[in-house]
């Protein structure tokens, strides 16, 4: 935007802002400093190595996510952001007061800060292909790592964008270090152009997301949202609405496998280890992880452990509906009996359930992500409404309190060395959190 242009419109500020809520009436942006500020953000975060260890028993479950928080804290004080706070479990809170006295609902933005141990987070060396023009993306010649369109599909949406990934050996941590770099760069946006109007706004960036640990121990009440985003999503126009029904289960078969092979017929020899196994082959195969997709639950087997005459399976079953839910629990159960019935001389044997989390889709309001759609229809982006195969951080918050709808942050490839972010949708993420908090600025509390 021209200087003169900028000044202009600054000068039509208050009827702009009143009249319109058009954001961009009042503040001075341009799409290309936009995407610079976000790439040296992401640069910079992604160099932390942030690595979740599900080991570690602790919140947070590394050190590197403590450094990395004062870095943020550090940086938020800098940019004027109010009452910037570190708990004890490493989340870092901070506010960006109103600028209406209109009794706004308080809305927040949430990002972790933990990326996945699936793929390496040492030494990660940030690199930017600029104005993708078509093609392959080589991440590393020597390893032979390169991003294509048939492993990234989404690529041939991509032209004419910035693209950043690793350079081989690690994952580039966009997950969800893009959500941070969007929100941290909006934070600084919003403390320098007070003219756009908005209420209280809240932002946390938690730990270990990775392991679903972290944000169990936030304070949901103390930290006083009314509504919050994560930006933690994928594709332009992405929000997730809906997320599955989590319930593990256990099995466990004891037998007697001390007999002497020799002997085991007309003995007491009653095969733990085949029991397990059969256990898993019984479980129908058109619903495993990787024979269902959209809407459709599944049922997981995840390990397998024999220990002298006892083995335990245990798995998960996931559903978006509780009817689902119910029909796969009772597959289980039925292969479960099956195998107990084939094995009669079996000592003992044991199924359990644990319900883990809930699909959060009725506790959050339609407004939530209605005020998110119109806000991204008006940036020119179109909404896709998305079902998390998976948990979510925002599950959590909707059920303590917290309704929690999540925003695409312009990464793809997770927890792996094919991760990438595109700067362009980060961009687009970016416009988007304006424009919510403008059209929020609409609702009254
Ligand atoms: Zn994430």
């Amino acid at each position: 935007m021209k200087k003169w242009l900028t000044a202009f419109i600054c000068a039509a500020l208050p009827m702009a802002a009143v009249a319109q809520q058009n954001w961009k009436a009042v503040m001075r942006y341009d799409k290309q400093s936009a995407k610079t500020a976000l790439t040296e953000r992401l640069s910079k975060y992604v160099t932390y190595d942030t690595t979740a260890d599900a080991n570690s028993g602790k919140v947070p479950s590394s050190k590197g996510q403590i450094s990395f928080g004062k870095v943020l804290a550090k940086e938020l004080k800098n940019i004027g952001a109010k009452n910037v706070k570190i708990s004890k479990t490493g989340i870092v809170t901070a506010e960006i007061p109103a600028t209406t006295t209109k009794p706004t609902p308080t809305i927040a933005f949430l990002a972790h800060m933990d990326t996945s141990a699936s793929s390496s987070g040492k030494n990660v060396i940030p690199q930017v292909h600029s104005k993708y023009r078509g093609g392959d993306i080589i991440i590393n010649q020597a390893q032979n790592l390169r991003l294509t369109e048939y492993n990234s599909p989404q690529l041939l949406h991509a032209r004419g964008h910035d693209i950043m990934t690793a350079s081989g050996g690690s994952l580039l941590g966009a997950d969800d270090k893009a959500g941070i770099a969007i929100i941290m760069t909006f934070a600084d946006y919003l403390l320098g152009n007070t003219g756009i109007e908005h209420g209280p706004i809240k932002i946390a960036f938690t730990p270990d997301e990775e392991i679903s640990t972290g944000i169990k121990t936030m304070d949901v009440a103390d930290f006083g949202a009314d509504y919050a985003y994560t930006v933690d999503g994928g594709d332009l126009g992405e929000t997730i609405v809906e997320n599955f029904n989590g319930r593990s289960f256990t099995a466990v078969f004891n037998g007697e496998r001390g007999v002497h092979a020799g002997s085991a017929m007309n003995s007491a020899f009653a095969d733990n280890l085949l029991m397990a196994s059969d256990f898993h082959t019984l479980l129908p195969r058109h619903r495993r992880p990787e024979t269902t997709s959209g809407r459709q639950g599944f049922i997981l087997v995840k390990s397998i452990e024999t220990q002298g005459n006892q083995s335990v399976v245990k798995g998960n079953i996931r559903s978006f509906t509780d009817e689902e839910l119910a029909e796969l629990t009772a597959v289980v159960e039925q292969s479960f009996k099956t195998v107990r019935s084939l094995y009669p001389k079996n000592t003992g044997t044991e199924l359990s359930f644990t319900d883990q989390y809930k699909n959060a889709k009725d506790v959050i309001p339609a407004k939530l992500i209605e005020v998110l759609e119109q806000a991204m229809t008006a940036e020119e982006v179109t909404p896709k409404r998305v079902s998390a195969r998976g948990g979510t951080d925002g599950v959590f918050l909707s059920f303590n309190g917290l309704p929690t709808a999540d925003i695409f942050a312009g990464m793809f490839n997770l927890h792996s060395p094919l991760e990438y972010a595109d700067i362009d949708i980060m961009e687009a993420s970016l416009r988007t959190l304006f424009s919510t908090v403008s059209y929020w600025n609409k609702e009254t509390k």
